[in-house]
């Protein structure tokens, strides 16, 4: 990983390298989940239902680096999208930092704690099943929300 500023996480998202960009993530494993869209609404439901590479246990990605070439749909966060995302949670960095927010105290570039992001319930880890044994999505909705 490149060198990263001094306390990056509070500029702008636009001035970010890529390192910074990548290291901005609090782990939380929210956007590894599949989504239910409703075709007719465009409403989005939350599932507990996790991409086959996510370590449920952990809720990081078990193959990062070549996720892309497993899982072509996964989605690249990046600054242009960052309008089309609604479903982001509340507390992701990217989200906080587009709109302009701190990160939270948990978030590690700030505790240093890695582990924050489970003791806060922020995190998916041990809470989520994977796609390969789930079944239909339906059965799977939850509000992470308010969870
Ligand atoms: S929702 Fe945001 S903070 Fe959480 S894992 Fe995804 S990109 Fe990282």
């Amino acid at each position: 990983m490149g060198a990263l500023r001094e306390r990056f996480w509070e500029l702008p998202l636009a001035s970010l390298s890529k390192p910074e960009w990548e290291a901005l993530c609090d782990g939380c494993g929210r956007c590894c989940l599949h989504k239910i869209e409703d075709a007719d609404t465009g409403q989005i439901e939350d599932t507990n239902v996790a991409c086959t590479l996510l370590d449920t246990g952990t809720a990081t990605c078990r193959n990062y680096k070549h996720r892309k070439a497993f899982v072509p749909e996964c989605l690249q966060l990046r600054l242009s999208i960052m309008d089309d995302v609604p479903w982001l949670p509340r507390t992701c960095a990217y989200r906080l930092r587009h709109e302009g927010k701190p990160l939270k105290d948990w978030h590690y570039l700030i505790s240093g704690d890695r582990e924050a992001v489970i003791r806060a319930g922020v995190s998916v880890a041990g809470r989520v099943i994977s796609e390969d044994d789930a079944g239909p999505l339906e059965h799977h909705i939850v509000d992470w929300e308010s969870a």
